[in-house]
């Protein structure tokens, strides 16, 4: 009991929501009591109220209230005893944590000077710089984080426990545009694309997190999902920011329950439309899944040979991929 209430003490609801939820809000004159719109349900005149002295919330939109505890139960689907372990790792960052986010900000800094990565990410189409930045793409140049993460107190052997160098302390994803993958937030993982032909794909031995970018993406009442983060990128860029991915097309347990945690929500699938159909098998396989699970899932067809990414790349606009979102509903 006393952990709880210091728990709380630690991490006032409020501030927790504007961290954790960019949520926004006005509050009365004393500034005890806040409005804003729930995180928890859908809506779009706010109902959510947040009493700062008490700790609590309440929606009198969907009828949920409580605590800090509480609200992390329902918005993480945690159980009270993971909600409590999620809290506590929010206020004791691991190492490994630490080590990620300064591998992260490392390969953000790498792409500003490495100009073959900034020419690889041109010759896919990704040329706005804002949305690289904020999509965190960075660059694993090679065989300089070993150098960088030692100078920084990190001993050879974590680094190789953490899976970000191999066994001759190179980097893991070497001369590899990367993005970050997360959980709840945290970075728990890297994706790594080949600027050259060797092993285009690479993840590091690690969980794959949540869909990407899914606290952004998922209170929207139409999701696209793509098979990979270079499909995301140029979807994004072309105005179409309710993309999510699972990386490849078999999500985990974790990303199933995401994706198909809200009833009302469409999803589009976009997979890959290669030669030899498995994209497309896997999209009709996904989509069956979801119409069983009582969603609605519609399988988008691109021209043959194309992923989202080639087909923007290749001239693709807005307008045509609209045109193969309305074909996949009507079909
Ligand atoms: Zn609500």
């Amino acid at each position: 009991m006393q952990d709880l209430q210091h728990l709380k003490r630690q991490i006032p609801l409020l501030q927790y929501l504007q961290q954790h939820h960019h949520w926004t809000a006005r509050s009365d004159t004393d500034r005890q009591e806040w409005v804003g719109l729930c995180p928890l349900h859908c809506e779009t005149r706010p109902s959510f109220y947040v009493n700062s002295r008490k700790n609590l919330f309440y929606c009198h939109g969907c009828g949920w209230g409580g605590d800090l505890i509480r609200f992390v139960e329902l918005a993480e689907h945690l159980s009270f005893r993971q909600s409590l372990d999620f809290l506590h790792q929010q206020i004791r960052p691991t190492a490994g944590e630490d080590i990620l986010q300064q591998t992260a900000a490392w390969y953000r800094r790498q792409l500003q000077v490495h100009p073959e990565a900034t020419r690889y990410l041109a010759q896919r189409g990704l040329r706005d710089e804002a949305l690289i930045e904020e999509l965190g793409i960075g660059y694993a140049a090679g065989g300089n984080l070993r150098q960088h993460l030692t100078a920084h107190g990190y001993r050879f052997d974590t680094l190789r426990h953490e899976g970000l160098i191999d066994a001759r302390g190179r980097d893991t994803l070497w001369q590899r545009v990367t993005f970050s993958c997360r959980q709840q937030g945290r970075i728990v993982n890297f994706y790594g694309r080949s600027i050259g032909a060797a092993f285009p794909h690479r993840l590091l031995p690690r969980p794959k997190g949540d869909l990407f970018a899914w606290k952004s993406v998922r209170h929207s009442a139409a999701v696209i999902l793509v098979e990979g983060l270079f499909d995301l990128a140029a979807l994004w860029q072309a105005g179409f920011r309710h993309t999510t991915c699972a990386i490849g097309t078999h999500l985990t347990p974790e990303q199933w329950s995401q994706l198909a945690d809200w009833p009302a929500r469409e999803v589009y699938v976009a997979f890959d439309q290669d030669e030899n159909q498995a994209g497309q098998q896997a999209a009709h396989r996904l989509a069956a899944r979801l119409h069983r699970a009582g969603r609605r899932a519609y399988v988008l067809q691109l021209p043959d040979g194309h992923d989202p990414n080639s087909y923007f790349a290749a001239g693709a606009s807005t307008a045509d991929f609209t045109a193969c979102l309305e074909r996949a509903r009507r079909s």
